[in-house]
């Protein structure tokens, strides 16, 4: 640290992302990204727009708006894109959250929501998860504050039902729900269509998981069109060409590979259902996950032993070293080859313990 930043950050704790070695160095299965190849259409769609990279980006993202809301039977007006979803739900806490009106979110849940709160100064509270891993839902009725949930939730891969999130929605028609949907596509219900009718409510979803574009940074929120508006007057404050020219084009190729996107996610759940199974042979406790990960711990070694000796055999999985979770490690669902090798060594690690 020089000694010019400002003394605001003095007690900044950043987010910290999943390791991201170079490719090929292990067997990736720690920030959950598809094990799949990008079609041919979407790396022609890049390469043709690359030729235009010394113009500004539309500053409107007029092409993949307009693909989006198609996609999800919307209206472009109803539609934000921003650079990974990161950036979309940074811009929700930026426009809803301040001092009068804190955040609230779960005490297991996406690390950046709290990464966030105490970037921007903003009060916020962590509701515990049960015993199970469940969100609480009565918790956070007449909350008189920004509401985050993720759904499924991360890192349990736990979903909540849609009428159970409608209620919480319902029950906070003086503030602003934000649903985090970064991994709705493999097994939860999306909140979209929901939209119409709660004036509240923001749905934050990504290309970075079943849409398999994590690299290239693409999120979007989905909301009335005074939501948008007010997200894109903070965007437009800060970083108004937000999403550039390639991933534009990634993305409006990528919605028109629909069958290719559907074939990956059902891999994806067919093998999440093998992972856990082989897991829970092998005598680990896993949720029940609605995500393209798994969240497990077994009774013999503790979660950051496991991580590091997968880790020293070329395999990476994600410890969070959080006090009520050290004991689980979150795992990406790859491919059947990927999980036979992981289970192969973790029955290695356990028959030595
Ligand atoms: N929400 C959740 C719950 C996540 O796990 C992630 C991925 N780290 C994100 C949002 C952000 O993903 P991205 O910025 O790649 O869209």
């Amino acid at each position: 640290m020089s000694r010019y930043l400002s003394s605001k950050y003095d007690k900044l704790k950043p987010y910290v992302p999943g390791e991201q070695p170079k490719i090929g160095e292990y067997i990736k299965l720690n920030t959950n990204e598809p094990p799949f190849d990008i079609p041919l259409s979407v790396l022609d769609a890049v390469k043709k727009e690359a030729g235009n990279m010394m113009l500004y980006s539309d500053p409107g993202s007029f092409d993949i708006r307009n693909a989006i809301a198609e996609y999800y039977g919307t209206n472009a007006e109803n539609v934000i894109v921003t650079n990974g979803s990161d950036e979309a739900l940074y811009l929700a806490f930026l426009a809803y959250c301040d001092k009068n009106t804190p955040a609230v979110f779960p005490d297991i849940t996406y690390g950046f929501y709290k990464v966030f709160a105490e970037f921007t100064g903003i009060p916020y509270t962590e509701k515990p998860l049960d015993d199970k891993f469940n969100i609480v839902v009565q918790e956070y009725f007449g909350a008189h504050a920004t509401v985050f949930i993720a759904n499924p939730n991360a890192p349990t891969g736990i979903a909540l039902g849609l009428d159970k999130l409608e209620k919480i929605i319902s029950e906070n028609r003086d503030s602003i729900v934000v649903i985090d949907e970064a991994y709705v596509d493999f097994g939860a219900e999306s909140a979209v269509k929901l939209v119409d009718r709660y004036d509240n409510l923001l749905v934050v979803q990504t290309f970075s998981k079943s849409k398999m574009m994590a690299g290239a940074r693409l999120g979007l929120g989905i909301a009335s069109a005074e939501i948008i508006e007010d997200l894109n007057r903070i965007r437009n404050s800060i970083n108004p060409y937000n999403v550039n020219r390639m991933t534009s084009a990634a993305g409006v190729a990528m919605l028109k590979e629909k069958q290719y996107l559907e074939d990956c996610r059902n891999i994806i759940i067919n093998n999440r259902k093998y992972l856990t199974s082989s897991l829970r042979i092998l005598g680990f406790e896993v949720t029940d996950s609605m995500a393209n990960f798994v969240f497990a711990k077994h009774d013999k070694i503790s979660g950051y032993d496991l991580y590091m000796e997968l880790k020293n055999r070329g395999i990476l999985i994600r410890n969070f070293g959080i006090p009520r979770i050290k004991d689980y490690n979150r795992i990406t669902v790859g491919t059947e080859k990927q999980i036979d090798i992981l289970i192969d060594n973790i029955r290695e690690i356990l028959e030595n313990k």
